[in-house]
């Protein structure tokens, strides 16, 4: 039996509202889970089933060998985070954190030694003797967690705990509360809708969509080996390259053959016939410039610059293909370039149903 266990949770709210519809997931003991989803996809009532500020409507949760379905949620022994955040002015930095040890009856020196622990990890020893008011937005967040992570319950649950903060403090806040995560091994399930955040924090990433999960694996196989249409859209930026078509089979070759386009592509090993879309991340389409061999060709409509690599939108007989492209070469737009897809991170998907072929 997993440390942190759903089967078959589900919640219809008293408006009729379902927002999940079935869940099943088993969390080993000190694993960090991100449910990752767009808004409404039922990710935040996930979490507070968890944590018991919901209760499911149907399905079983067991927590640390207990069953808690119904159990208060104080009775579960879990740590909770929101994404908004009140450090009590009057209170220096340490006896903010040192809060909810202090409520649970630990010893002052006890606390002392935790306060001083998480301070440490999260980059606080300096800010200990602060006011509040006396502290940037990040620093205070960062009290925050420090307040919420110096307790070692049976799992911490964090909704969008990072949601407020922009983007360069987002991921150095992931930093922290990764770090510590690690040291102190506390099962972990977090919710957020930014994708990124999640291939940073994750051991499993756990997409949902209305209510369903659809896929429950780690960062690489979610990015690289989507178990739908919807998954390879939500997650990457940019998202996938996607052709419609059909997988045929002449003279004992197998081929992808593009919709309404005078031109086959080479498909994965084990393809089946049929109607399919063809699915392919950005860095999986190199660019050839010049008159090199390549498999498609097309003329470069935007050359976007990011830094580290440039995304080149390319009109194709197949389309519009994003390819990424050297961040040092000369901008190629308005040029004739090939392209050619790399046939291992090739995807098939079911048109119809949106799954992935095998
Ligand atoms: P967000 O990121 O916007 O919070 P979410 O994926 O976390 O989205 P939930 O907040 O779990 O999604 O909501 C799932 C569905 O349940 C939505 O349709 C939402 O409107 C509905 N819902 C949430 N809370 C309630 C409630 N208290 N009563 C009725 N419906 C609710």
């Amino acid at each position: 039996m997993s440390f942190l266990a759903l089967e078959r949770v589900e919640k219809t709210y008293p408006n009729g509202t379902r927002a999940v519809k079935g869940v099943d997931l088993a969390i080993e003991e000190g694993e960090f889970i991100v449910l990752l989803g767009p808004s409404g996809c039922g990710k935040t009532t996930t979490l507070r089933m968890i944590a018991g500020l919901e209760l499911a409507t149907g399905g079983s949760i067991r927590l640390a060998g207990r069953e808690v379905t119904l159990a208060k949620p104080s009775e579960r022994d879990v740590g909770f985070v929101f994404q908004f955040y009140a450090l009590y002015p009057h209170l220096d930095v340490a006896a903010n954190i040192g809060f909810p040890l202090e409520a649970t009856g630990v010893g002052r020196a006890e606390r002392e030694k935790l306060v001083r622990e998480v301070a440490e990890e999260l980059d606080l020893s300096h800010l200990l003797a602060r006011r509040p008011r006396e502290l940037s937005g990040g620093d205070q967040q960062r009290v925050a967690l420090a307040r919420a992570m110096v307790r070692k319950p049976a799992a911490w649950l964090m909704d969008e705990p990072l949601g407020t903060l922009d983007a360069d403090r987002r991921l150095e806040m992931c930093e922290f509360v990764r770090a510590r995560q690690l040291r102190a091994r506390v099962t972990t399930v977090y919710v957020t809708h930014d994708q990124e955040e999640a291939m940073r924090l994750a051991d499993r990433v756990v997409v949902m969509s209305d209510g369903l999960i659809l896929q429950d694996a780690p960062p690489l196989d979610v990015y690289d080996e989507p178990a739908s249409l919807f998954v390879a859209r939500f997650v990457g930026s940019p998202g996938m390259n996607f052709v419609e078509g059909e997988v045929r089979e002449r003279d004992g070759t197998v081929r992808f053959r593009p919709r309404g386009a005078e031109l086959e592509l080479a498909v994965p090993r084990g393809a089946k016939p049929g109607p399919a879309t063809l699915g392919v991340r950005a860095e999986f389409v190199g660019v050839v410039r010049g008159d090199g061999r390549a498999t498609l060709r097309g003329r470069v409509k935007v050359d976007e610059y990011l830094g580290s690599s440039r995304s080149l939108h390319v009109d194709t007989p197949l389309g519009r293909v994003v390819a990424r492209g050297d961040a040092d070469a000369p901008s190629a737009v308005g040029e004739e370039v090939g392209l050619e897809l790399a046939l291992d991170h090739v995807r098939l998907f079911d048109p119809a149903s949106g799954r992935r072929l095998a």
